[in-house]
């Protein structure tokens, strides 16, 4: 049984000029960039099995979601990137899906 974090919402700050330029959307959903998070259970945007570890087989926790950032940073039309890590191994794999 994979381990689950407890959930974290994560807020992006821009740092520099630049970061605040390409931060937000003109047109998306107001809760698209919204959506980082670390633990808790993944918010797929399509029907997706949770991938296995390469070394052990066993099935990977879920460690976090990164949300597309903004009209000229996008993932796949509003979409996220997935992390999962293997605790037990040191493995990771990450996968994008579409908004
Ligand atoms: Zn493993």
């Amino acid at each position: 049984m994979a381990r689950q974090l407890p959930e974290f919402r994560l807020q992006l700050h821009p740092v520099t000029q630049d970061a605040r330029k390409v931060l937000g959307f003109r047109w998306a959903d107001p809760h698209v960039g919204n959506r980082h998070k670390l633990g808790g259970t993944p918010d797929f945007q399509q029907a997706t099995t949770v991938p296995a570890c390469p070394s052990c087989g066993g099935e990977m926790s879920f460690y976090a979601q990164l949300d597309s950032v903004g009209d000229t940073l996008v993932l796949a039309d509003c979409g996220l990137v997935y992390v999962f890590v293997c605790f037990d191994c040191h493995e990771s794999t990450a996968f994008i899906q579409s908004g």
